[in-house]
């Protein structure tokens, strides 16, 4: 009975999960949910429409048309990464849902390679700091790990445009064609941000393709005083972030764009296949935008009924004051920090992301202290935070605790919580 398995759910599944949506959950970055989200997801599920065609479902492919150009609006991407009015048929590049970020890059760096695809050795690039879906995309798209060139960073754990350049040359001059750099905005160490607009011409030099990966900062870029990192992202061939990460819409929502109608031909060339039963009249026309196109797989549900109902029911203010109270919460964070002589911020904040460490002037003794706490707040078990490690201080590198504030629920009480545990272990 429905009864007995939910007695079980409660006695064998709850106790060994880990809360995401707890208020006291600080780890990773956050995966929100909301009720809006949910709900959404249960009419997606009981509705159970397959949206790979326009034809398949139309509401299904115009509905994440439409939320995709309110989002990208909303974060102010420029206009060639919006359908606009014109729809299917417009020169703009247009949105679309993927499962994850990774997808995503991996949708752009096959977009990218089938442009070059008669040069030889191509090449990719993204920054040592960059995530490690990026080295993934490459071996899955049988580039390998030798075909990945990671950039040094600077001292704010940035991509440093001059080495791109130098590498790129290099590669060049080697016989190498360079196809693709991602930058990242909000690396997952410690939310650095990648100079776009010192990098994006370097990209256009060279005819690559630039894929901006902002899975945890693009929440943000809801707020137009926290759009700083985004200048230069007209140089970007595409742009991707996780509404599943920050913007209470749950797991899975990452949206991606193509700035242009070029690089929307583009992708859809290297995804297109037509076997003779996906054959109809709608997508024979031209008019129609059939999303099996661009990306993995054909099947797809019915995500942007999450989205809209996300941002129908908080509307802009709503979730651009659910960023802010995030970001007012980590700043009040790193003031204590800062009044601390005990600790210190190991990277300078990024929004509602800090990196913080046992102050000590023996950089593997500081690492040893900092991993300590770290265990003995796991031990503790009443919250919960990850770990980075970064490329400076002891030959190890340096051990930092994340401390990631964004879990739906968090409120400033939940922040001095954390501090008192952090102050009663230390
Ligand atoms: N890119 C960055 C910068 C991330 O921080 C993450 C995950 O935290 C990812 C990509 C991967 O995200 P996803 O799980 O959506 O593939």
């Amino acid at each position: 009975s429905l009864e007995a398995v939910l007695e079980d759910v409660e006695s064998i599944v709850m106790p060994a999960l880990t809360h995401w949506q707890h208020p006291m959950f600080f780890g990773y970055f956050p995966a929100n949910a909301s009720t809006p989200a949910i709900l959404a997801e249960l009419l997606c599920a009981g509705l159970g429409v397959q949206g790979m065609l326009w034809q398949t479902s139309p509401a299904c492919t115009e509905l994440e048309m439409r939320v995709l150009d309110w989002l990208a609006e909303l974060i102010d991407l420029p206009g060639s990464f919006r359908f606009g009015p014109a729809g299917a048929a417009s020169a703009g590049g247009g949105g679309v849902i993927q499962g994850t970020a990774s997808e995503a890059t991996l949708a752009a760096m096959v977009a990218a390679r089938r442009v070059h695809q008669d040069a030889p050795n191509h090449r990719v690039y993204a920054s040592t700091q960059a995530h490690s879906s990026v080295t993934k995309a490459a071996m899955i798209c049988g580039l390998g790990c030798q075909g990945v060139r990671l950039v040094p960073t600077d001292e704010a754990h940035a991509m440093d445009p001059n080495a791109l350049e130098r590498m790129i040359q290099d590669d060049r001059d080697a016989g190498c064609t360079p196809v693709f750099v991602c930058a990242t905005l909000g690396t997952t160490g410690t939310g650095a941000f990648d100079p776009l607009d010192a990098i994006g011409p370097v990209v256009s030099a060279y005819d690559a393709w630039l894929h901006v990966d902002a899975a945890w900062a693009g929440s943000a870029f809801v707020c137009p005083e926290l759009r700083a990192p985004m200048r230069g992202v007209e140089h970007a061939a595409s742009f991707n972030f996780n509404p599943h990460k920050w913007l209470l819409t749950n797991f899975d929502c990452s949206t991606f764009w193509l700035n242009g109608r070029q690089r929307r031909d583009q992708l859809i060339d290297a995804m297109s296949i037509t076997p003779e039963y996906l054959r109809n009249e709608a997508s024979e026309s031209g008019q129609v935008v059939d999303y099996r196109d661009w990306h993995v797989p054909l099947g797809r549900r019915f995500r942007a009924l999450k989205l809209w109902m996300v941002m129908r029911m908080f509307g802009a203010e709503g979730l651009r004051a659910h960023i802010r109270n995030h970001v007012e919460i980590a700043a009040w964070f790193e003031a204590q920090v800062e009044r601390d002589r005990r600790l210190e911020l190991a990277a300078p904040r990024a929004l509602a992301l800090l990196c913080i460490a046992v102050r000590d002037g023996d950089p593997d003794r500081a690492n040893q202290r900092t991993r300590a706490l770290h265990e003995a707040l796991r031990a503790d078990g009443r919250v919960f935070v990850t770990h980075a490690v970064l490329p400076n201080g002891s030959p190890e590198g340096r051990y930092v605790l994340r401390i990631a504030i964004g879990s739906a629920a968090t409120a400033q009480q939940h922040a001095e919580a954390l501090w008192g545990r952090i102050q009663a272990l230390l």
